[in-house]
């Protein structure tokens, strides 16, 4: 992996999804190595190859966080700010600690347990909260997809200690890969300590995107017998799979009057 400094890239950008204003990625790039990863086909740089630290992290964001008042801001729709350079160059570390002196707070969401780190600044936060993201039951699978991710277990652990905390918690079950995810499983691992779950299908643009060529060899080498149904299932949306599926998950919604979002 290699690792370069950027000086001039904003840090603080528009954010898309509908309760932020804004995002922060303290990194450019993710180590996390998913290979269905949405970014790839529209990345700045060699995504997956590449991590770039903003320099002088701090004094930069501080001076682009000038012109907003005080609000949450979203970390992790774009990068991972948990992914495994976090552990030695502190980067969302200090983001955070710079959002808490200026009364600043932070949603964040990751598929790495290194939060647990944080908790001392995030339980200080007016409104913080962490999702974690798991879509794979089994770490061997995990793997497969994800070549670099903590494990599931470990995350759920996580989040575990971030709610006994007294923090919002949230997961997201995400990719659901047809007939390898097993949605209903992740459900019960997570419930106990996730305030709400969010459930999205792998969601890819066209056959010629460079995460559906990683994704399409993982099924041809791992899982020959069924890669022709999992692939008629990720194209199209009409397809059997995700209406049992939705219709089994608004069930169990109900039934057992969990706080789940369904987006398949
Ligand atoms: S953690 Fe997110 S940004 Fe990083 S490789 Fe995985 S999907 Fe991409």
């Amino acid at each position: 992996m290699k690792i370069s400094v950027s000086k001039n890239r904003k840090i603080l950008s528009p954010c898309e999804l509908k309760n932020f204003e804004y995002q922060v990625d303290p990194y450019i790039g993710c180590g996390h190595y998913c290979y269905y990863c949405y970014v790839l086909p529209q990345a700045e740089t060699n995504w997956l190859k590449e991590i770039r630290l903003h320099h002088d992290i701090v004094a930069r964001l501080s001076k682009e966080m000038e012109r907003i008042p005080p609000q949450s801001i979203n970390m992790g729709y774009h990068t991972d700010p948990y992914q495994p350079s976090e552990a030695e160059s502190y980067q969302t570390r200090k983001v955070l600690e710079l959002f808490l002196e200026k009364g600043f707070s932070a949603s964040i969401l990751t598929k790495s347990d290194l939060f647990v780190r944080d908790i001392d600044i995030l339980k200080e936060m007016d409104d913080a909260a962490v999702s974690i993201s798991v879509a794979f039951n089994d770490n061997q699978t995990r793997r497969l997809f994800e070549a670099n991710t903590e494990d599931t277990e470990k995350r759920v652990e996580a989040l575990r200690q971030l709610k006994e905390a007294g923090l919002k918690t949230g997961a997201l079950i995400c990719p659901v890969i047809p007939y390898i995810t097993d949605t209903e499983q992740l459900i019960d691992l997570l419930a106990p300590c996730a305030d709400v779950i969010w459930i999205y299908g792998l969601s890819i643009d066209n056959r010629s995107s460079q995460n559906w060529s990683n994704v399409q060899k993982i099924l041809k080498h791992e899982f020959s017998a069924l890669a022709d149904q999992i692939e008629e299932a990720i194209f199209s949306k009409e397809h059997n799979f995700w209406s049992e599926l939705r219709n089994i998950l608004k069930k169990r919604k109900v039934n057992r009057k969990l706080n789940l979002n369904i987006h398949i």
